[in-house]
């Protein structure tokens, strides 16, 4: 029988532990059978990101088209699209389809290397997040996205109306930079959630993002309606970050097959 679909558009993490590749274990682990359109690929290991090369347009807008043209998805997630052009293109296409649209605001890499070109933050803002139906911004996103400076867990709901107000239907903040038990709030505008996890002590989560923004589009795919896809996707994703593991000399990645 054919499993439900779904597309991560996004960039490849030549050391397996974001990106593309966490997206396809993600869904591989939660059963759904996984497609990547590359936009991006990075040169990276647990140290950083040592370069990054974007796809022309062209290419990632003839990926989506094979994909969607023939396979279709029930669900997509983007996650690295890098420029101003690749945004555009994607926005342009995802406008097109029915399917559920995860979008992982992608801005800047745990060890602080850029994924986005300043210039792109504009795209984003006024072509991708209009056709967002989820968007799971960082505190550093947020601020990217909104110019909002979320202090403590009482400035999330603020920074989540800032972050509607520009289009996506639901909004996930995602406030584990605060200090304390980690908070995220998912919302849209009328219902509000608040998902709490205890904080593992484990420093291995490289890919975490990637890998909540999957877990909520296969479990959409999967049939679920937004706040159960979230709130399975957020007990997926602690799992994976309290099996993290060591590799090379920096961070490890999460486990996508604990
Ligand atoms: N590399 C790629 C291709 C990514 O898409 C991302 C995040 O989305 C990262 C690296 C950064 O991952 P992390 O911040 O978890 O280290």
């Amino acid at each position: 029988m054919t499993p439900p679909r779904v597309l991560t558009v996004a960039g490849s993490d030549s050391g397996g532990g974001a990106g593309i590749q966490a997206d396809l274990k993600t869904m591989s682990a939660l059963g759904v059978h996984g497609m990547s359109v590359i936009a991006a690929v990075t040169a990276q290991n647990s140290l950083g990101v040592q370069g990054y090369w974007e796809l022309p347009p062209e290419a990632v807008r003839a990926q989506l088209d094979s994909v969607l043209g023939d396979i279709g998805a029930q669900a997509v997630k983007t996650g690295m699209l890098a420029s101003p052009a690749l945004v555009e293109v994607v926005a342009e296409v995802l406008g097109t389809v029915t399917a559920p649209v995860v979008v992982d605001p992608v801005g800047v890499s745990k060890h602080g290397d850029s994924l986005l070109a300043p210039e792109a933050v504009e795209t984003v803002i006024s072509r991708l997040l209009p056709v967002a139906t989820v968007v799971t911004p960082n505190l550093y996103e947020v601020e990217q996205l909104t110019s909002i400076k979320v202090e403590d867990e009482t400035g999330m709901r603020p920074a989540a109306e800032a972050l509607l107000s520009l289009g996506p239907t639901w909004v996930l903040i995602k406030g584990g930079h605060l200090p304390g038990p980690p908070v995220d709030l998912l919302t849209d505008g009328t219902e509000e959630y608040r998902l709490t996890a205890p904080r593992h002590d484990n420093h291995h989560t490289h890919g975490t993002g990637c890998t909540l923004a999957s877990a909520i589009a296969s479990h959409l795919a999967l049939g679920d309606d937004i706040p159960t896809a979230v709130h399975n996707a957020k007990t997926y994703v602690t799992g994976a970050i309290a099996h993290g593991y060591p590799l090379g000399s920096g961070i490890g990645p999460v486990d996508h097959a604990w």
